[in-house]
């Protein structure tokens, strides 16, 4: 194995396992599923197996040596870059990034050889680019040693195809005449948004989201403190990355979430409103609320002695709220699920976060 700390997706893991003693390699593959769950990592792993120098993947000959630096020469890492006007569409995509981008990218990559559930960022990256597809075709015609593969690793294929369809037609091209010894793996999290032309021409594999236990487990694996692991999960929607993204900021996220609870409990608006607009991104703005949710659905519990409290460190809230406030658990959960589907939908986020506090304040009082 190139990572010593990836959640194994078994099935698939044995699907592409037994393709390769069968020698039944696929000329490309969509691997589907949510984000943060280790698809990118299972493609990597897919590769070492097949180019090993060994029968089992041994992770010390020197191709594997050289994967877990994702420095292989055969393995072509394809990603949304940022668009630079100056350049032709003839010219490499390395000759798209300035210095400082290229120093970015090559950090970016070395963490995701060391932690498989890492997030590539690259600032204003949002599509891929028609000069990596142009690479990809000068890269296949150059020669691969026997038995060995070459793979295109296309990280957040989706943008292929989204939201110009330039790149996407051109692989299309590519995938309609599959070069020998070379493969393709498309990663997404949004496979609606991939043309149905390249959809038709690849194997897809599902993965399913990892169990909340196994996805505790993980974090305490990681010295993740217990109470952060529990909660993190349900937050993260069971992305791992994310888990891990916000186990770092857990405090600050702590302290967020009090203060929503001290202005329902006090009918301050305001400081309702300071602290949401406070908070600069929408996923933070969901995560607040969804953190509310989830200490909402706990008063519960405290009140009618059920076990299972996520928020035991903020008892005396549970307590203050329990004993003050009506509860009623499908109304909260209504009121919440609504605006976090309106604010995905791209509703004005002021209006509907401050809608919600009135709700909210209506349903605790019995209004
Ligand atoms: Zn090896």
């Amino acid at each position: 194995m190139i990572y010593n700390n990836l959640l194994i997706h078994k099935n698939i893991f044995d699907e592409l396992s037994n393709t390769i003693s069968n020698k039944k390699i696929q000329n490309a593959y969509i691997f589907n599923g949510q984000e943060g769950i280790g698809k990118e990592a299972h493609a990597i792993e897919f590769f070492a197996s097949l180019n090993c120098n060994n029968e089992k993947t041994c992770t010390n000959c020197s191709s594997c040596n050289k994967i877990k630096s994702l420095q292989h020469e055969l393995l072509n890492i394809v990603l949304p870059l940022p668009k630079n006007k100056s350049i032709n569409k003839k010219d490499s995509v390395l000759k798209t990034l300035d210095s400082k981008q290229l120093d970015i990218l090559a950090n970016e990559l070395e963490e995701k050889g060391k932690n498989p559930y890492h997030k590539i960022k690259i600032k204003n990256a949002n599509t891929i680019l028609i000069n990596s597809i142009n690479d990809i075709k000068k890269s296949i015609s150059l020669s691969i040693p026997k038995n060995k593969f070459r793979l295109h690793l296309i990280l957040e294929s989706e943008k292929l195809c989204y939201p110009r369809q330039e790149a996407g037609n051109a692989l299309l091209k590519i995938l309609e005449e599959p070069p020998e010894n070379n493969f393709f793996i498309l990663i997404t999290s949004d496979i609606s948004k991939i043309l149905d032309t390249i959809i038709s021409r690849c194997s897809i594999i599902n993965f399913s989201n990892i169990e909340y236990k196994k996805h505790y487990d993980f974090l305490i694996k990681n010295k993740i403190d217990d109470d952060i692991a529990k909660i993190t999960p349900k937050i993260s929607f069971g992305n791992i990355n994310l888990s891990l993204e916000l186990s770092k900021n857990f405090k600050e996220i702590i302290n967020n979430l009090e203060s929503m609870i001290q202005s329902l409990i006090n009918s301050d608006l305001n400081k309702w409103e300071s602290t949401l607009n406070r908070l600069k991104f929408k996923k933070n703005i969901i995560e607040s609320i969804s953190l509310l949710n989830i200490f909402l659905n706990d008063v519960y519990k405290y009140k009618n002695s059920i076990d299972n409290i996520y928020f035991y460190n903020l008892e005396k809230y549970l307590s203050i709220v329990s004993k003050n406030c009506s509860l009623n658990l499908e109304k909260f959960n209504l009121a919440i699920d609504s605006v976090i589907s309106n604010i995905n939908s791209n509703g004005y986020t002021p209006l509907m976060t401050t809608s919600l506090y009135i709700d909210l304040n209506k349903i605790l009082n019995n209004r």
